[in-house]
């Protein structure tokens, strides 16, 4: 018998004796304990001490129609009823499995017509790994392996994405990457332009890229990863022209261009895929976050014809997870999808509510002593904090700013991310003017606390 906590005390000693936590400072469990959440509706998530709070993560990035939506729970629990389970193994398949890569078809840009189910970002980032080295040995081209990716680029949290991925700290973890991966500096203009403008800086950070790959040979690169929009190293958009040179030097060289959509897909920058906002197009994309809505597990990887054609000239392919295109998750990516489209939101998100939010946090950039850029586009954005606006003075990690802003802005009932020494804001899509209003409202008070913390106001 299991007896359940009382209070939020007895709660935390439980989780301090029993769970491990990604990502979580050990000394956190003793300085202030975890929040233990328990209910939420629309943005808001509401805490076993029975506060109310604005959830300006979306989760992890991922709940992009907000929490409670009604018509996703039915669609799970009709699902749950006629059929909970059934695989995609051996010539098998079911409805809402057909019916979703079917919808994705719509949705997904260019030629991007064929799916492969996952059940998360880092197993979709696994296969693309897979996929696209199997493209090239189809293609006759078996020595094409290498995979090029970015300094700060997150693609999950297996062996192989976290390879993939270019996180420092992750990478320390366990000590030995996989073969086979590659990276590039990041096109991040404040911290690498010195002094070039941006669309100059665009151009010099796709160059990278070349120089990768011709260092590595271009007979030996499978792949070229990024994310239209880096988010968990920071939110790091790129000048705008560094999309169009990367896709130039991939066709170039014959290198696949991986769109990783795990945050920008649906709806973030206020076009369905990312991919569209900059003008990418991509060979193979990952899905996962948005997909759902974060409210069951599910991802894909989408692949162009072209490569739909190799893999099929491939013969059985040898690859999948038992959970592949799993039906009550279908239902659930479906009835997501059937809100998005319902409510409009990626409209709502490219001609209302991001140009508001970007408005707001503009003005706050621009005003607050502490803040030394605005980065991102769409609903997704990332708060420099630094200690001398003038001289971009950032900083450092022993300083703690952002954590420190992290904790103060959730005592005052705001969630937002704290990434190195910036905050990260990524709302719900379903997000009002309004409550944009007590985001940024709540953010000043945050930002204005922590400046008083470290005597800057
Ligand atoms: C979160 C994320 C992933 C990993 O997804 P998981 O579901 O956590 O495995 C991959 N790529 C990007 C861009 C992400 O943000």
């Amino acid at each position: 018998m299991f007896n359940k906590p009382a209070n939020t005390s007895e709660w935390q000693a439980l989780d301090k004796a029993h769970h491990i936590h990604p990502f979580t400072d050990p000394k956190y469990f003793d300085s202030r304990g975890v929040r233990v959440m328990t209910t939420a509706d629309g943005c808001y998530i509401w805490d076993s001490d029975g506060n109310k709070i604005l959830d300006a993560m979306a989760g992890l990035w991922c709940v992009n129609i907000g929490y409670g939506n009604k018509d996703v729970v039915q669609a799970a629990a009709r699902q749950l009823e006629t059929l909970p389970y059934y695989n995609t193994f051996f010539q098998s398949s079911t409805p809402t499995q057909i019916e979703l890569a079917a919808r994705l078809t719509e949705l997904t840009p260019g030629d991007l017509n064929h799916f492969f189910f996952a059940n998360s970002g880092s197993e979709a980032n696994d296969t693309v790994i897979r996929l696209a080295r199997h493209y090239w040995t189809v293609r006759g081209k078996p020595k094409k392996t290498t995979f090029i990716g970015r300094h700060k680029g997150y693609h999950g949290s297996t062996l192989a994405a976290v390879s993939l991925g270019g996180m420092k700290d992750m990478h320390a973890l366990g000590h030995t990457l996989l073969p086979g991966f590659a990276h590039i500096m990041e096109p991040h203009c404040y911290a690498h332009g010195n002094g070039l403008e941006p669309e100059a800086f665009g151009l010099q950070a796709a160059q990278k890229l070349e120089e990768k790959i011709l260092e590595l040979g271009p007979e030996t690169v499978a792949a070229f990863i990024g994310e239209p929009i880096q988010g968990a190293g920071g939110v790091i958009d790129p000048p705008a022209t560094y999309w169009g040179e990367i896709q130039r030097i991939c066709e170039k060289y014959d290198v696949l261009l991986v769109a990783d959509e795990v945050i920008c897909g649906f709806g973030r920058l206020g076009h369905w895929f990312g991919s569209e906002y900059y003008g990418i197009r991509p060979d193979i994309v990952s899905m996962a976050k948005g997909l759902s809505s974060g409210y069951l597990p599910i991802s894909a990887v989408a692949v162009s014809d072209e490569v739909f054609a190799a893999i099929q000239e491939g013969g059985p392919l040898a690859h999948g997870y038992t959970y592949s295109g799993h039906p009550v998750a279908c239902a659930v990516a479906i009835a997501n999808i059937d809100v998005i489209e319902r409510q409009s939101l990626v409209d709502r998100v490219r001609e209302n509510t991001a140009p508001y939010f970007r408005q707001c946090l503009g003005e706050l950039a621009d005003q607050h002593p502490m803040v030394g850029e605005l980065r991102g586009a769409g609903l997704i954005a990332a708060l420099q904090l630094v200690r001398d606006k003038s001289a971009r003075e950032n900083f450092t990690a022993e300083d703690n700013a952002a954590n420190i802003c992290r904790d103060i802005c959730l005592d005052n009932n705001l969630i937002m991310r704290a990434v190195e020494q910036s905050m990260v804001i990524c709302p719900p899509l379903i997000i009002t003017r309004t409550e944009i209003d007590e985001l940024v409202e709540k953010a000043w008070t945050g930002l204005n606390d922590t400046a008083a913390r470290f005597g800057l106001l």
